[in-house]
């Protein structure tokens, strides 16, 4: 009897999202692998840590490399290592903060994420409107002794944001760092340095999602000084941070992981995403949706493909619950009445699981629609 059995657990596929509560990815058996060696042995954390992340930095072609516990953790540990700097004392009063505690973000980028910089004990300051950036001007005069860093999440309120490149100008001229959330923005893996190379100081990544690793494990990326405070006020530190505990085995998965993300052929990954989304487009068709288009662009705008279907009959809501109720995740845009296909995570056996259970779903509302009439 394997766990599905034993504790009566479903399982999905998923043509939807890397999103969390669904599990994001699967693990490749080398992470799999390095999880299960190192679990059977005791080891100094802070080592693993260290070689792992270093290990890490060398294939990500950055100068550091911290293991979190997610990307979430991960703005708490950044947060807390720009307004600890090098001081015990400061670190260990948060979540009581001193004086240097403000961390700005634009408006326009405020999502349910920012929280964790807070849980820090840092305060946020709002710049600019939701659709609108602050100017630069505003940004700058906004930079005080209270400045702690500067967030940047990439994907959230990017039409209404100042570019990365001029915030990191503006906090760089006036000594503050810039701490990116990048948690979902692979493909492609040249973002694991982009943002760094740009001149952030912090760049967040989620290590269970698109990367494969561990759904608990997630990667700072950056300068060496950073990526040292990281190390040092980060779990198994006491302090604010020890909520972040990060195990080993997420460490060495997540290392696994990356080795395998970077070695991964990006064309034959290409012909893969495209010929399930040719696959997505006939069988709507077929399924007789006739207003079926393609975006060249993941949910976060990630660098891969997916398929949109504009619903003859129903509601884009009702055939996601169908699908559901079939075991299969799919999106939807509920105002364009839009189911969404996204093949990132689905093996070429799922496509076909995907598509059969499409026909199914419409050929049992097609049945049932004539049977009425
Ligand atoms: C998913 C996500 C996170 C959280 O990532 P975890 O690894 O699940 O902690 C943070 N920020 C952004 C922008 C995300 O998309």
């Amino acid at each position: 009897m394997d766990i599905f059995e034993e504790l009566g657990i479903r399982r999905y596929i998923n043509a939807q999202d890397t999103f969390t509560k669904y599990g994001a990815s699967c693990m490749g058996e080398e992470s799999l692998r390095a999880m299960a060696e190192i679990a059977g042995s005791m080891v100094d954390l802070a080592e693993v840590q260290e070689k792992t992340g270093d290990a890490i930095a060398g294939l990500t072609q950055n100068e550091g490399a911290y293991i979190s516990n997610g990307a979430a953790g991960g703005l708490m540990i950044c947060a807390a290592a720009c307004m600890a700097l090098d001081s015990e004392e400061a670190y260990h009063a948060l979540p009581e903060s001193g004086t240097r505690r403000e961390i700005i973000l634009q408006r326009a980028q405020h999502n349910p994420y920012d929280k964790c910089i807070e849980a820090a004990g840092a305060k946020l300051v709002f710049l600019g409107e939701e659709s609108m950036p602050p100017s630069e001007a505003e940004l700058a005069n906004a930079i005080t002794e209270k400045t702690a860093a500067i967030a940047y999440f990439i994907y959230h309120g990017r039409d209404g944001s100042l570019p990365l490149e001029r915030v990191l100008e503006i906090g760089h001229a006036h000594g503050v760092p810039v701490i990116v959330d990048a948690a979902a923005q692979n493909p492609p893996a040249e973002n694991l340095w982009r943002f760094t190379q740009m001149g952030a100081d912090m760049v967040i990544f989620s290590g269970g999602k698109t990367l494969r690793g561990p759904q608990d494990s997630g990667l700072i990326l950056g300068r060496r000084e950073w990526i040292a405070r990281c190390r040092r006020w980060g779990p198994p530190t006491d302090g604010v941070c020890r909520c972040c505990k990060t195990s080993r085995e997420a460490m060495a998965g997540l290392y696994a992981a990356v080795k395998v993300y970077m070695a991964r052929d990006t064309d034959e990954e290409r012909h893969r995403l495209l010929a399930a989304c040719i696959r997505f487009e006939q069988t709507l068709h077929t399924c007789g949706f006739t207003r079926v288009r393609r975006e060249e662009e993941g949910p976060v705008g990630q660098d891969f493909p997916r398929v949109l279907g504009e619903m003859p009959f129903g509601s884009a809501a009702w055939l996601c619950a169908e699908m559901k109720a079939e075991g299969v995740y799919i999106g939807s845009d509920e105002r364009e009445n839009t189911i969404i296909l996204n093949p990132l995570m689905l093996t070429p056996g799922e496509v076909e699981e995907v598509c059969d259970t499409l026909l199914r779903c419409t050929a049992g509302y097609l049945a049932s629609n004539r049977n009425e009439w």
